[in-house]
């Protein structure tokens, strides 16, 4: 018998969670505008909400925090966190940020003006904030594939190569900073893009003297998908087809929450130093000094420890097979989600799920708050309240898809846990029938709207 996957890790400390009765978390959802970011974490069970900065350090990581080096300049968790980002990544030059947001803001201080037209593959929703925040544009050239959650494509995050053509074509390179490569591509699903589209959009950028971008946050499951589903990878381990991947790329951002499975960090990775100079004004103005960039030293210790840990194949094999041990449940209870899953979350097809409810009543977020109220589950909308309006027409805009993501963070739950919500989200579809009106904003921001959106039930 081929012995199946297991943990590379066993549990050294726990943290209670509190279960609570529907007709509660009814109320406190109430309370909470129908927006499941204002509740708070005590009316949740189980919490899936984002997979961003909310795993589970190991004991070495913890261990680093302790050696951590809190010099205002020259720390050595500022060369640490180089040392690793060179050895892994294989950039000269970083500035550390915050989160991956913040390297956004500087970086995009820098290269981003107004006018601009960024090319990518389904650009995060911050990432498309700081685009749009510039008036400049974020132009989605991500393959059709990607919106027919029932093909079975393995690289559902590819770039359509001649959708991103005819934007390179037929624009000035004047207007075009860089394309965006976001790897995997969390807004489709975190779908993976595979070696072939990587290198393919670069030497296409290349060829029009456009440099490339990649949004880094999910590098290392990108390349665990690379190395299962591409052919020529199965033999390469994780650290060469990383290492392949980055080879592709000029400029890289990263939300160190994610694959680098810390709480708080991330960075901006670069190969030319005039860029990384001007950068580094910005992030002297906006994050901190260039050593340390709004970064403690020992979240920078921890940040590098991390890289190594969230780049090993064992830890990548349970971590993904976590996501698909959910995502096969869900199937078997004939629940409609996007297929293949990806590697951070499983995405339930809300449209199929509720076709009754119209687009205008927010189909996703209205299943999200059936979810919360069955089994205490936060998941979190993908669909209209992040697509947010347009920013010119000031129109709602409705996406192809409507997701609810359930996001599963590293290193946190069980396997247990997962079937607990499996069972829940049968329930609701069980019942989803009796389920036909949505919900109406009653107020909402100018930008990012759907972290403070309140809303009604119909
Ligand atoms: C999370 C994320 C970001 C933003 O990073 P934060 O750390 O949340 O600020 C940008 N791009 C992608 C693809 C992400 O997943």
């Amino acid at each position: 018998m081929k012995l199946p996957y297991a943990e590379s890790y066993k549990i050294k400390m726990v943290e209670s969670i509190k279960r609570s009765k529907s007709f509660e978390r009814e109320a406190w959802i109430k309370d909470a505008k129908y927006n499941l970011f204002n509740l708070k974490s005590e009316q949740v069970f189980i919490d899936l909400l984002t997979d961003s900065g909310t795993g589970a350090m190991s004991d070495r990581q913890w261990s680093e925090m302790m050696l951590g080096d809190e010099s205002y300049a020259g720390a050595s968790s500022y060369y640490k966190m180089k040392e690793a980002i060179k050895d892994i990544l294989g950039f000269d030059h970083f500035l550390p940020t915050h989160q991956g947001r913040a390297a956004e803001n500087v970086l995009f201080s820098v290269l981003v003006k107004e006018g601009d037209i960024i090319p990518g593959n389904a650009h995060f929703d911050t990432t498309k904030g700081h685009i749009e925040f510039r008036k400049a544009r974020a132009l989605d050239c991500t393959i059709d594939e990607a919106f027919d959650t029932t093909l079975d494509y393995p690289f559902k995050g590819n770039v359509d190569l001649k959708k991103l053509k005819k934007v390179l074509k037929e624009n000035p390179k004047e207007k075009i900073p860089f394309i965006i490569l976001t790897l995997t591509c969390n807004s489709a699903g975190g779908q993976p893009v595979s070696m072939k589209n990587i290198s393919a959009a670069s030497a296409l950028a290349k060829k029009y003297d456009i440099p490339v971008l990649f949004d880094s946050a999910r590098f290392a499951e990108n390349a665990y998908f690379i190395k299962i589903r591409e052919e020529g990878y199965q033999d390469k381990s994780i650290r060469e087809i990383v290492r392949e991947m980055f080879s592709h790329a000029d400029i890289m951002t990263m939300s160190s929450k994610k694959d680098a499975i810390v709480n708080m960090g991330g960075f901006i990775g670069l190969r030319n130093e005039e860029l990384f100079t001007k950068a580094s004004v910005y992030n002297i103005l906006f994050e901190g000094y260039i050593t340390y960039g709004g970064m403690s030293g020992r979240d920078m210790n921890a940040l590098a420890q991390g890289l190594y840990e969230g780049t090993e194949f064992n830890y990548l094999e349970s971590r993904i097979g976590q996501v698909a041990y959910l995502g096969q449940l869900l199937m078997e209870y004939g629940i409609p989600v996007q297929f293949p899953f990806g590697g951070h979350a499983i995405f339930v097809d809300a449209k199929r799920f509720l076709p009754q409810v119209p687009r205008e009543q927010y189909i996703a977020q209205t299943l999200a708050i059936q979810l919360y109220i069955e089994g205490g589950i936060r998941g979190v909308e993908i669909g209209a309240l992040l697509a947010d309006r347009d920013p010119i027409t000031r129109e709602n805009r409705y996406p192809k898809l409507e997701m609810l993501r359930l996001a599963i963070p590293r290193r946190t739950y069980t396997n247990n846990h997962m079937a607990y919500v499996a069972a829940a989200i049968k329930n609701v579809y069980d019942r989803r029938d009796k389920i036909s009106e949505g919900l109406r904003i009653v107020h909402e921001a100018p930008i990012m709207r759907h972290f403070t959106v309140e809303l009604e039930k119909i």
